[in-house]
């Protein structure tokens, strides 16, 4: 059996590591990425300071040099082949593209020159190849104070980064030119907004308790804003990780502010309401909020400004249709059942879904292990009912992409730009820094 897999963050390689781990029918699996090198938000999501997530990639490296396993890197799937030309020449098709776009805070000046969304800041700083390096390189050295929207850890791997000195961030893999913008950032204060309280916040542990850790940077946070209703206070007494949350932040009320060069405004019960400015943001109005007993928040009518040249908008990722297939506009996902994809009631054969774009942007990168496993047991389940519909095409897809004039990345190719990673890293005392070029990838893949 021949499988195409579309998307080579986690869930593809572990859906094609469960494919080739069971010996009751052979499979061969193609995992496609419309860019030159895989593990999607793996590379191009988890902070590069985070050493010991993002060395994952050492365990999805070792799926993708398996027998029976080839990585197809630079092609889009939708453009330079169709989901429908897979399933010509493939038994079996599992998307797993992700759900890597923003969404939008939907308020009065959020495309204003200086708003930007956490996707982009975040592409920029891992080094993607279709980050908008002239924005942050004009933004960063000119900004003082920025607002991140958020209570998410995306919302704090995004204020840790502006806050750190770039000391605590030559170490990663991140491109020298990120780790240059960064030194010459200006920015001082950084406000982290949530519209709820402490015990609704949705970051780790211990993501929260590395702010308050940083090298230049106090934490501050206005005690009325931590104060806990009483839903709130059950929510912390049953649960242990909202217990946790509410310690730290309430250690950080305790906290002298000691002058050091950054401050983490750590703000709470306060959501934007618009973002003012000319040619460029300069403040966000805040409006105060209070929790409802239904678990909501309501506007208070009181209003504040802050000062903000920058402003990070991290509310959230959603995924996005490819042509010609099923999508469920409401929740940003492939309707499936089981890790089937369905139309309606009707099965699409050949057709199944993994990760993000079948759950949505929630849990870690485990999360897509059993997620990628329970899916590819619905697919060997059909292959032995043999229901999988029979490829039409004898054609190699290399053949048909050649044809195009696509420039494959094969497993081979991605092995010299990791390679020529681990070499550019080597020359400034790094494990590896990232080639951010596409051109200078490709180069490099061929050789
Ligand atoms: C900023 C950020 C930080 C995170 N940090 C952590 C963390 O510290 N710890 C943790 O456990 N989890 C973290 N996560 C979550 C984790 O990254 C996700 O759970 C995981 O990456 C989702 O896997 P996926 O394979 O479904 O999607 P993705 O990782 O997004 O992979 C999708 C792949 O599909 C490719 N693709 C998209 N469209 C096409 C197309 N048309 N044709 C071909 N290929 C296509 C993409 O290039 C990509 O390689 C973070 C997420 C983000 C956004």
């Amino acid at each position: 059996m021949r499988v195409a897999v579309v998307g080579s963050g986690p869930s593809g390689v572990y859906a094609a590591d469960a494919l080739v781990s069971q010996d009751e029918i052979p499979v061969e699996v193609d995992i496609i990425d419309r860019l030159p090198v895989p593990f999607g938000l793996v590379r191009y999501g988890v902070a590069p300071d985070h050493l010991s997530i993002r060395s994952v990639r050492d365990t999805l490296n070792k799926v993708l040099a398996k027998p029976g396993v080839r990585f197809l890197g630079n092609v889009v799937v939708g453009q330079d082949v169709s989901t429908a030309e897979l399933l010509a020449h493939y038994d079996a098709v599992v998307l797993t593209y992700g759900a890597s776009r923003d969404r939008r805070l939907g308020i009065p000046g959020e495309d204003l020159d200086g708003s930007v969304a956490a996707t982009d800041f975040v592409a920029w700083y891992c080094g993607h190849p279709d980050a908008d390096r002239e924005l942050f390189e004009r933004l960063l050295p000119t900004a003082t104070s920025a607002v991140v929207v958020g209570v998410g850890n995306v919302a704090v791997d995004v204020t840790r980064v502006l806050a750190k000195t770039v000391g605590e961030l030559d170490h990663t893999d991140m491109p020298q030119h990120v780790l240059d913008t960064l030194a010459a950032s200006s920015i001082t204060d950084v406000h982290l907004l949530g519209r709820r309280g402490p015990a609704q916040a949705t970051f780790t542990t211990k993501e929260l308790k590395e702010l308050g850790e940083l090298i230049d940077a106090d934490v501050i946070v206005h005690p009325d804003e931590i104060e806990l209703d009483e839903p709130s206070a059950a929510l912390a007494a049953e649960d242990r990780a909202v217990g946790r949350n509410v310690d730290v932040i309430r250690g950080w009320a305790d906290r002298p502010n000691t002058g050091r060069g950054r401050r983490i405004h750590v703000r709470f019960l306060s959501r934007p309401v618009e973002l003012l400015g000319d040619d460029r943001v300069r403040s966000v109005v805040v409006e105060r909020t209070r929790l409802t007993p239904d678990g909501g928040v309501e506007g208070t009518g009181q209003m504040e400004e802050i000062a903000a040249d920058l402003v990070v908008r991290s509310v959230g990722y959603r995924g996005t249709p490819l042509e010609g297939l099923p999508f469920d506009e409401r929740r940003n996902v492939i309707p499936h059942v089981d890790g089937r994809v369905v139309d309606g009631d009707s099965p699409v054969r050949g057709m199944y879904v993994a990760g993000w774009i079948k759950r949505g942007p929630t849990g870690i990168i485990g999360t897509n292990k059993k997620d990628a496993v329970g899916t590819v047991e619905s697919l060997l389940a059909d292959a032995r009912a043999g229901v999988l519909p029979a490829p039409a095409s004898p054609e190699p897809i290399e053949d048909l992409l050649a044809s195009r004039g696509v420039d494959v990345v094969t497993t081979s190719g991605w092995d010299a730009i990791d390679a020529a990673e681990q070499a550019l890293g080597q020359q400034s005392g790094r494990e590896r820094t990232t080639i951010h070029e596409r051109d200078r990838m490709l180069e490099i893949a061929q050789g």
